[in-house]
């Protein structure tokens, strides 16, 4: 790890005021930023409008690049998946996604799916990022520049972002909000509040923290079963916190923000699947006024998981609908290329001699 701070984890005032202890002019700050994130370059060098003693400052005192691809793949219906290293050598996965029915509307072409860790903590049984558990948080500008990377690598215009990648987002709170100040910032990213969605495994605080805040995130929970038994079942964090406070916690963020919320719902053969749980859920998303992901699994190489056919996920979402609640079946991009969480990332470590295509 370098000892340098990144420049990509300094909001905007910060850097202003670091500049001004140079005693640098106040516009160096926005000639500096456009070249951090309208029209990146690779080096402080190339930040040609700068005088030379300024951009040596920055080399001396900041990082500029905080991920380095290693891997991309494409998968045949244009899902790409880059596989970064961090300074560290830690291993982590971005995906780029053109288009995420359910998820993003018909306008939003380029959606980054980015991770906030490596690794994950929480050990949900049918996911592989948790599988080793959690190595550490990911630093903001580690997730801003996954964002950066993919768009300079895609050639692709950003718009929309799912934090929704490897790692719980809310368990890297402090970094997560500041990386998504900078990716909002007219000055960052500039991309709109309400096109991020913060995924979370239903840390309950947390959501509550994140309801406060003021700038207006999309929130997606992962619910993955509608009851306490079947959900303890899967996700350990249930008996942590358990549905009736989880559900409290959404009730909250949906009030204060005012905002519909969504569940994701994995569709796992014959553990989330049966009627007792599609009524369950119709139940709970309706009382909120949420909307309903249903995902057919991913399957994880060496766990158990299958996903049920194509007539048992349309009967469950019917189901549900049946309790006016909006759904969207996914159609899962990105199998091919094993774009579940976490899935890259395991066969590169367990097989890291496999050809490695410099990006
Ligand atoms: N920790 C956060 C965000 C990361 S996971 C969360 O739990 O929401 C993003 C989503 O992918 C979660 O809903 C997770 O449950 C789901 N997921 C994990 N493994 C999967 C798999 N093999 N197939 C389908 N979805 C999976």
């Amino acid at each position: 790890m370098t000892a340098r701070p990144n420049i990509k984890s300094l909001l905007r005032d910060e850097l202003s005021a670091q500049l001004a202890v140079w005693s640098e002019p106040a516009y160096r700050t926005d000639q500096i930023l456009q070249w951090v994130y309208a029209k990146p370059v690779d080096s402080f060098d190339q930040m040609s409008n700068l005088p030379a003693s300024l951009r040596q400052k920055l080399a001396t005192h900041f990082e500029l690049n905080a991920v380095h691809a290693v891997r991309t793949r494409n998968a045949s219906d244009t899902t790409e998946k880059f596989l970064f290293q961090l300074h560290d050598g830690s291993l982590i996965e971005t995906v780029l996604i053109p288009a995420t029915p359910g998820l993003t509307t018909q306008s939003d072409r380029h959606t980054v799916c980015v991770s906030t860790q490596v690794g994950c903590a929480y050990g949900c049984k049918f996911c592989a990022s948790g599988l080793e558990g959690v190595k550490r948080n990911l630093t903001a500008a580690e997730i801003v520049d996954e964002v950066l990377h993919v768009q300079k690598l895609s050639g692709d215009k950003v718009n929309n972002i799912v934090v929704m990648g490897m790692g719980e987002p809310l368990a890297n709170y402090d970094e997560l909000m500041r990386a998504l100040t900078i990716i909002n910032a007219p000055w960052g990213l500039g991309i709109g509040a309400r096109k991020i969605t913060v995924s979370t495994v239903g840390l309950v605080p947390r959501i509550r923290q994140l309801a406060d805040e003021p700038m207006q995130l999309r929130l997606a929970v992962s619910l993955h079963g509608a009851t306490d038994a079947v959900r303890a079942q899967i996700m350990p964090v249930n008996k942590k916190y358990p549905l009736k406070e989880l559900l409290a916690a959404c009730d909250y963020y949906v009030h204060t923000k005012k905002r519909l919320m969504t569940f994701e719902y994995i569709l796992i053969a014959g553990l989330n699947d049966t009627d007792e749980q599609a009524e369950a859920l119709g139940k709970l998303a309706g009382k909120l006024r949420a909307k309903v992901n249903l995902i057919p699994y991913n399957p994880v190489e060496g766990l158990p998981w299958q996903r049920p056919g194509p007539e048992v996920c349309r009967h469950f979402q019917h189901l549900v609908e049946r309790h006016h609640v909006t759904t969207t079946l996914r159609t899962e991009k990105g199998t091919d290329i094993n774009a579940a969480c976490g899935q890259l990332r395991l066969q590169h470590e367990r097989n890291p001699t496999r050809t490695v295509a410099e990006a």
